[in-house]
């Protein structure tokens, strides 16, 4: 529920809208908007009190109307918030009219000239945020399992030095300190989509965070993880549709769920971006799936890039080179023109 005060609405007013919330055992979340202050309930209403708080909250001078949100996740409903959110870090805004936001780099940070490089060349090519795994999360423990803190560090380095953004993978909740203070996107894979005790530290932390949905995920399932990062207090949430469990493993990893764009985009006023490397596993496919996902009305994209790729110490087979993907760059902007986004 969210009660909408009017335009002139007094202080005191907002106020008693808090206070009769709060008198119900609820939480109420105070919500300054542009004109509007809105105030939402961000607790279950137990089903007998929905009617006559609702008729108690619209006879309280200064309250305009109040809306019912049938969805299961609340704040990051677009019942409960119309206008899209934009995340902005820095100088760059992702979401709403933004223009469209590229994020790329290695799977895992492996040395220092390796991230350099790559870092180097994906801004030149038009990539605003350098990604890049310190902490990796393998099928197999005797894989690669990142740098850990000496990854951390080398993205904190090449950021300073390069003035480009960075998002990287936190698997623990603690850990959420140490990689904030490194990077400035706190990104949950895929496989701790729904974990809970982690999606608590990130979103308490208050800090960009970048959700990717889970192999098995539903889209209510993805949204009520972004839920609890709201709920805790992070604002910024990127969502990233990466593909999901497939029917067909014979030619793709997983299958990159497009459909997700729009019916996100309709249910919720969060960003979403694409990953179209893990979404199919393959580099030869990536570039298909980019510029499908800007025409499908992604935010952005999250790229694997490696200098070499056959050398790759993770997700080598479906990391573009940076000349493929400086070329892919030059396509997704006729892309994005067309469908009238820019990169
Ligand atoms: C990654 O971004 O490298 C990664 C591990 O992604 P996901 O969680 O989507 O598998
Ligand atoms: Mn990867």
């Amino acid at each position: 529920m969210m009660v909408l005060m009017s335009v002139d609405a007094t202080q005191q007013q907002i106020d008693d809208v808090i206070q009769l919330i709060k008198q119900h055992n609820l939480k109420p979340l105070h919500l300054p908007g542009d004109e509007h202050v809105a105030i939402g309930i961000a607790s279950a209403i137990p089903p007998e009190l929905r009617e006559p708080l609702t008729l108690a909250l619209q006879a309280l001078p200064g309250v305009d109307h109040v809306v019912q949100i049938s969805r299961p996740y609340k704040l990051a409903s677009r019942e409960f918030w119309r206008t899209d959110t934009v995340v902005q870090i820095g100088e760059v805004k992702i979401g709403g009219n933004a223009p469209c936001v590229i994020m790329a780099g290695p799977c895992s940070v492996e040395s220092r000239e390796q991230i350099f490089t790559t870092a180097q060349a994906v801004k030149a090519a038009g990539a605003k945020i350098l990604r890049g795994g310190a902490y990796k999360p393998r099928t197999s423990p005797y894989s690669f399992q990142g740098l850990g803190l000496e990854g951390l560090k080398l993205l904190k380095e090449v950021s300073d030095q390069l003035g480009i953004l960075t998002v990287s993978e936190v698997m623990s909740p603690e850990d959420v300190e140490k990689v904030a203070e490194h990077v400035d996107i706190l990104q949950i894979g895929a496989r701790n989509m729904q974990n809970y005790a982690l999606l608590v530290a990130v979103g308490r932390s208050g800090r960009p965070t970048l959700l990717k949905r889970g192999i098995a995920a539903t889209i209510d399932e993805f949204l009520l993880a972004a839920e609890y990062l709201l709920h805790h207090g992070t604002k910024d949430v990127i969502l990233c549709e990466r593909g999901i469990h497939p029917l067909d493993r014979t030619y793709t990893r997983y299958t990159l769920d497009l459909n997700a764009v729009p019916v996100i985009k309709h249910l919720s006023h969060l960003p979403v971006i694409v990953d179209p490397s893990h979404g199919t596993g393959a580099a030869r496919y990536v570039p298909a799936m980019a510029r499908a996902a800007i025409a499908a009305g992604a935010d952005g994209l999250l790229i694997e890039v490696h200098p070499d790729p056959k050398a790759a110490l993770s997700d080598g087979a479906q990391s573009l080179t940076p000349e493929q993907f400086s070329a892919l760059m030059k396509e997704l902007e006729r892309v994005a023109m067309a469908v009238g986004r820019c990169l």
